[in-house]
Formats: structure tokens, C-alpha cells, sequence
């Protein structure tokens, strides 16, 4: 068949691919050669090991300090409020046990599958020496809140994550940067990240068009059923025309599955971060600042400093003093570092309240599908969200049971 992604980020491009490979002819479409995709300047982990939705005690325990700052580690601009309260009160009722241990499961199930699906995908393409596997960190500067997290390592050494909690010197064997002020860690040896996530984007995109994707340049205003098809109207006026409709726009997504007739709550958690040169922090791996909405990464092309939850809508300009915060909060775990000039970055995590990503059919036509809203983890998930969405397509049974992520669940 022919097929149309629309939007050609990490999720439109690794599902351009998993359709390559059931012998599609593929339409890539992307409103600006995928410049503006969060997955260009991420964070780069493939943190297939976190199981936990936002909405948790983890995040309403530290709520009451960061609402305080406005430039913590999670913040509403007052003029986005009155749009994202559905978003919110969908947030808050994710909250109760019941939705807690439902939305875990979900997000359990498609993490299982990410690393051996993003193993398939790198290894057909002989990307696998884009991968780091040296494990990733969390580390914690107070002491009670390291206490408290044991619990959750608990039920994760149930889950058969491997793990290993460290006093302060055993942090400091595996990280030496890190001095006296950390209270503890915990090493997860099986987590991973990639070089760069904006070579990986590069490189599946341009062994996409080696594969005969038409990599087409143009944004996507209108979609709607044509004759036996599907036509695309792209805001310059072109037409392209499509057997199937593959909706992966990230963020901006929500205004194309409205023409559909799903209202999904679909939201922007902005999040910023510095690129510094290589080396700079002296740090081996990803760490997880855990308290300070920080994480650390050591890409080949420079050691990344990030996080931060923006709640501002998809217009508004970026805010850069919340990278001086940023690096102003990473004095705690790392008092010594001196980050010096780097170059800031601010992307569009597409996030929906429950911290599930919607993948399957939509309502009005059956011949359009989504992919998209994959929050912290859309690098992550994009390839097995591929696998699942070839499936789909295909009419086959998806390697997990995609229901969790239908946007009927709205
Ligand atoms: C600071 C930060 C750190 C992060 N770190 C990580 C991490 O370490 N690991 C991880 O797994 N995830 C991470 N994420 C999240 C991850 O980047 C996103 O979940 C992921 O990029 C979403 O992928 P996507 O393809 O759905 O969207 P995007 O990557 O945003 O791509 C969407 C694409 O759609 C295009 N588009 C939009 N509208 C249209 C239209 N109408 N027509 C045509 N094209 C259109 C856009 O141009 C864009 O290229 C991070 C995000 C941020 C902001």
C-alpha cells in the first residue's frame, strides 16, 4: 500500500521503516525536515527501565516546593493555565492507586519491548555502534528521599530489573566527579543511550530514503477520505494522495486527530537543556539528579545537561533563564563543575496525563492511525511503537496488546 507518516521525528521515522520492511511504499512527511522534532536535542536515553507514570507520589511529594519556583523543575506559565486544565484534572484523577498501578502496567508493557525492538531495528540498518551500554545512575543529594526510594527498587527487583543501591563511595567509585553532598544512588546496569539522538534521527531518515521513502518536505493542514484513499493537503496547497495514514507528529498532533473525531488531551511538557563539550562534567554515564528534575547525559558530541517541565503551550517563546537555573541546581550534585558556554536547546515533549502514549486506529476512519503523545520516552519507544503500528496496519496481531493505548480511552 501506499502510506503517509506524517511528521517525520524519531516515531515517524522508525515507523517509516517498520512499513519499509512489510514492503510499503512510504510518504515520509515533515513540516520542516524534522528541525523542529523534540527527538533532535534529547536527552538520548533509552530509558526502557522506568516504569513509573508522571502522575505519582514521587511527583506530588516534591509538587508544593517546585510550584513555588517558577523556574523549577516544573512550572505553568499562568497565560497556558486555562487550556491545560483538562489536561490537569485528568493529571490529578491518573493520581488515585487504582489508575497509578493501571497506567504502570501500560507502560510496563511497551517498556519491555523497547530495547529489543530499537535492538531489531538498529541491528537491520547496522546502526548497533550508535548504542552505549554503560548503564545509567540516579543519585540523590537527601538522604530521607533515597531512604524512601528503596520501596520502589523493591518492586522493580521484582519486576527483574537489575539494580544495585551505592552508598556515597560507591557512587564515587563508578562516577568519581561526585563528592560529599550525594546521600546515595542506585546503578541500573542494563539501561543504555546513543550517541547523539539527533544522528540517530539523521540516520534513520536518510536510510529511509536509500529504503525508497519519498522524504517530502511540507506541513500537513488537511487530511480527509478522497475517492477509495486519502488525501493530504499540505499548507502550500500540494496534494499527495494514500492508501493508509500513519498521524506522528509529536506535539503537534492533536489538531490532525481532531479531524478524525478524537479530542485527545494532548499537551506540551517543554523541556530545556545545555550542550557543553565533551568531557566537560566528567561524568561516565546518564544520571538521573533525582529531586532537581536533572538529567545528565555524556553524548559523543558533548555532555548534556537537562530536564524541566514547562507547561507553555507550543507558541510561546523559550524561556532560556531556566537553563541558568537548571545549571544553577546542578551546583548541589555537583559543586565543583564549572559548565562554562554551551549551546541551549528547548523541545516539545507531546504528553498526555496518564504518560501513555496513543497508538491505534481512529475513530472515524479506519484507515488512519496514530502514533504519538510519547511524553519522556518517545525516543525510547519508537522503534517497538513502529513494530506495533506495522502490525496494526497490516491487520496482524501487534507483538503486545495495543488497547492500553487506544485514543478511545479518552
Ligand atoms: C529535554 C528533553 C529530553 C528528553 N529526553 C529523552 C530521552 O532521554 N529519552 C527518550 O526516550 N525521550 C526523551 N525525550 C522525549 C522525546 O524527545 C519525545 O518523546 C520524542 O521526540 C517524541 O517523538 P515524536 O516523533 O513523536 O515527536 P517529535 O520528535 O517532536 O517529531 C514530530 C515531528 O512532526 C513534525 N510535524 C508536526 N506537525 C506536522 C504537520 N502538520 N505536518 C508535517 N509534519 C509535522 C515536526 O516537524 C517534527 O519533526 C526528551 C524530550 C525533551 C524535550
Amino acid at each position: 500500500m501506499r502510506v503517509a507518516v506524517i511528521g517525520g521525528g524519531i516515531v515517524g521515522a522508525a515507523v517509516a521503516h517498520a512499513l519499509l520492511d512489510e514492503g510499503h511504499t512510504v510518504d515520509l512527511v515533515d513540516k520542516d525536515g524534522s528541525a523542529s522534532a523534540a527527538a533532535r536535542g534529547n536527552a538520548g536515553w533509552i530509558a526502557h527501565l522506568d516504569i513509573q507514570p508522571l502522575a505519582s507520589p514521587k511527583v506530588w511529594r516534591h509538587l508544593p516546593a517546585w510550584a513555588l519556583d517558577p523556574l523549577g523543575p516544573l512550572s505553568i506559565a499562568p497565560a497556558h493555565l486555562p487550556r491545560l486544565l483538562p489536561w490537569l484534572a485528568r493529571f490529578v484523577s491518573a493520581s488515585r492507586p487504582s489508575r497509578i498501578e493501571a497506567n504502570s502496567k501500560a507502560i510496563q508493557a511497551i517498556q519491555r519491548l523497547s530495547m529489543p525492538a530499537w535492538e531489531r531495528r538498529f541491528a537491520a540498518l547496522d546502526l548497533g555502534g550508535l548504542v552505549r551500554r554503560r548503564g545509567i545512575l540516579d543519585v540523590w543529594t537527601d538522604p530521607a528521599a533515597f531512604a524512601a526510594s528503596a520501596a520502589l527498587h523493591k518492586r522493580m527487583d521484582a519486576l527483574g530489573i537489575p539494580l544495585e543501591r551505592l552508598d556515597n563511595a560507591g557512587v564515587r567509585r563508578i562516577e568519581p566527579a561526585f563528592g560529599a553532598a550525594i546521600a546515595g544512588g542506585v546503578l541500573f546496569p542494563t539501561g543504555a543511550h546513543v550517541a547523539d539522538p539527533a544522528i540517530v534521527l539523521g540516520k534513520l531518515r536518510e536510510l529511509a530514503a536509500l529504503r525508497q521513502a519519498r522524504l517530502v518536505d511540507g506541513k500537513a493542514a488537511r487530511v480527509a477520505p478522497s475517492g477509495d484513499g486519502l488525501s493530504i493537503t499540505l499548507a502550500s496547497g500540494e496534494t499527495l494522495t494514500a492508501e493508509r495514514v500513519v498521524i506522528s507528529a509529536g506535539a503537534w498532533s492533536r489538531e490532525l486527530a481532531r479531524q478524525f473525531g478524537d479530542d485527545v488531551p494532548l499537551d506540551t511538557e517543554r523541556g530545556y537543556n545545555i550542550t557543553l563539550a565533551p568531557g566537560a562534567l566528567g561524568l561516565t554515564r546518564p544520571v538521573m539528579h533525582v529531586g532537581l528534575g536533572i538529567a545528565t547525559s555524556p553524548l559523543d558530541t558533548g555532555d548534556r545537561i537537562g530536564g524541566s517541565v514547562e507547561f507553555a503551550g507550543l507558541d510561546a517563546p523559550p524561556n532560556w533563564k531556566r537553563v541558568d537555573a537548571i545549571l544553577a541546581r546542578l551546583k548541589r550534585t555537583l559543586p565543583d563543575a564549572k559548565p562554562g558556554e554551551g549551546t541551549r536547546w528547548m523541545g516539545f515533549r507531546p504528553s498526555f496525563p496518564d504518560s501513555r502514549p496513543v497508538i491505534g486506529r481512529s475513530r472515524d476512519d479506519g484507515r488512519v492511525f496514530y502514533a504519538f503523545g510519547h511524553g519522556h520516552h518517545g525516543l525510547t519507544q519508537a522503534a517497538a511503537t513502529a513494530e506495533i503500528v506495522a502490525a496494526l496496519v497490516a491487520g496482524r496481531t501487534p507483538p503486545i496488546d495495543a488497547a492500553p493505548y487506544s485514543p478511545a480511552r479518552f
